[in-house]
């Protein structure tokens, strides 16, 4: 029998989200049924709902995609994880079999496993979960791979987080740039995603970590996750100021976490030879760069693009939890506000204004 339960649905482009009764099937074959506590609004959501993200051939989303919640029944060939179980659920559940995983890439899985029965509305128009997850629901379906067991001493608004924004912005700094101890850091963009790749690259021993932003009450909060100097970039200009931060050398390891043609500049250009830009930000579509090729060769390093913090899941997940349990990785300093299901578009709104790091659902 289907569960009716509650979620948020994106109808059209550009419409409001809304609060629609939807049916979630039991779990078929390798599926697993979550009932979902707590799940963080993303600028993804805000995406779908515009259209940009996914495509106009998807709706109706199902938004809502870094949560957590428990385990409530599990399909035929599922093994490893149980009804009860404690989850962060993942939109990188790898497949095994695809090349990146078969030779040993895990982490770039190209074709990561989602549930495959649909979710649907009541008339049985099937849903397009966002992410291949659609948690703003009181209940959901996913792959059993993309439910992460975790210690369920985590606080599930916390814990959630590590399932999208936390978990992007800590990879990008620790494995996509591989900070090192000693390495000098500058983070641009200080939301969700950038403070997590500060708080990254100051557990990983970087030892000057420079916070780019163009708002000081974010650059406040970047220095509670481990910036040991801030920058506003609205009366600065960020590369002499990193440059001056970094004995005249630029950094070591530059994360663009805006998304921003100008700021992926501005990055390129504040890196120290031979340093590395990551970038995590996610560009809209008209977003172009122009640069000298010969400037490209002669800095040398690396510019690479950070996808989902290249992690995977299943190993990462439990550890940024014990870190968070340790008290070494504030997770809760990322919450800034609990609401309920029925508040998602008022915090689409906030977060366009920029005032909040996470608005999360609690169920
Ligand atoms: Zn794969
Ligand atoms: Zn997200």
């Amino acid at each position: 029998m289907p569960h009716e339960v509650r979620a948020v649905i994106a109808m059209k482009k550009d419409a409001p989200a809304e609060v629609q009764t939807i049916l979630v099937p039991d779990p078929g074959p390798g599926e697993v049924l979550v009932s979902v506590q707590a799940c963080g609004v993303c600028h993804t959501d805000l995406h779908y709902r515009e259209g940009s993200a996914g495509g106009a051939d998807g709706f109706p989303y199902l938004l809502g995609h870094e949560a957590a919640g428990i385990v409530e029944s599990t399909g035929p060939g599922v093994t490893g994880i149980r009804p009860g179980d404690y989850v962060v659920l993942a939109w990188r559940a790898p497949c095994g079999a695809c090349r990146a995983c078969r030779r040993g890439r895990p982490w770039y899985c190209f074709d990561s496993r989602n549930a495959t029965q649909p979710m649907t509305l009541l008339d049985s128009t099937p849903l397009t979960p966002a992410l291949g997850i659609g948690a703003f629901a009181e209940k959901t379906l996913v792959a059993a791979g993309q439910a992460v067991k975790v210690d369920p001493a985590a606080r599930p608004e916390a814990a959630g987080l590590i399932g999208c924004g936390v978990m992007a912005g800590y990879g990008a700094a620790v494995h996509t740039g591989g900070v090192a101890n000693g390495d000098t850091v500058a983070v641009i963009g200080c939301g969700g995603v950038g403070n997590a790749a500060i708080a990254g690259a100051s557990l990983a021993g970087a030892r000057r970590v420079i916070a780019v932003d163009i708002d000081d009450a974010k650059l406040d909060t970047a220095t509670q996750f481990g910036a040991t100097h801030s920058v506003n970039s609205r009366g600065t200009d960020p590369v002499e100021a990193v440059r001056r931060l970094t004995d005249g050398h630029g950094a070591d390891l530059v994360i663009e976490a805006v998304g921003r043609a100008e700021t992926f500049l501005q990055g390129f250009a504040m890196r120290d030879l031979a340093g590395v830009l990551v970038q995590v930000g996610v560009p809209g579509p008209e977003a172009r760069i122009e640069l000298p090729l010969l400037e490209v060769f002669s800095r040398g390093g690396a510019l690479k693009s950070s996808w989902y913090g290249d992690c995977l899941p299943s190993r990462d997940f439990p550890v940024l939890i014990d870190l968070y349990l340790s008290g070494k990785l504030d997770l809760g300093a990322f919450v800034t506000e609990t609401i309920s299901l029925d508040e998602v578009e008022i915090a689409f709104e906030r977060m366009q204004r920029g005032k909040v790091l996470r608005s999360v659902v609690v169920l």
